[in-house]
């Protein structure tokens, strides 16, 4: 598995330096490397510096920003808990975890 694949699965890019999994490459990790942005990208064409995650959530951003809406749930994924609990809301009756 290459890191583009591992990349899209995870939702995590890995710096190309080192390896290391984050959820943005950022100026400051890349001072690690003695390099910025421009010179990784450069160094890296078409590495991305920005998990898809965090690109929609600039997209979320802008739109807000461009329609002063906010985003239902502020673009963050529910966690199996919330849905849980919703599934259960939208039935009536919330049922206690672990009777079945
Ligand atoms: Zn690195």
């Amino acid at each position: 598995m290459n890191l583009k694949e591992l990349e899209d699965k995870h939702d995590l890019i890995f710096c190309r330096e080192c390896g290391e999994g984050c959820m943005q490459i950022t100026w400051h990790h890349l001072k690690r490397h003695n390099m910025d942005t421009k010179e990784y990208k450069e160094k890296y064409p078409g590495a991305p510096t920005m998990c898809q995650y965090s690109k929609d959530e600039k997209a979320k951003n802008l739109t807000k920003a461009l329609t002063g809406r906010a985003a239902h749930n502020k673009g963050k994924p529910m966690t199996e808990e919330q849905k849980r609990k919703l599934t259960e809301a939208k039935k009536g009756k919330a049922t206690r975890t672990g009777a079945v």
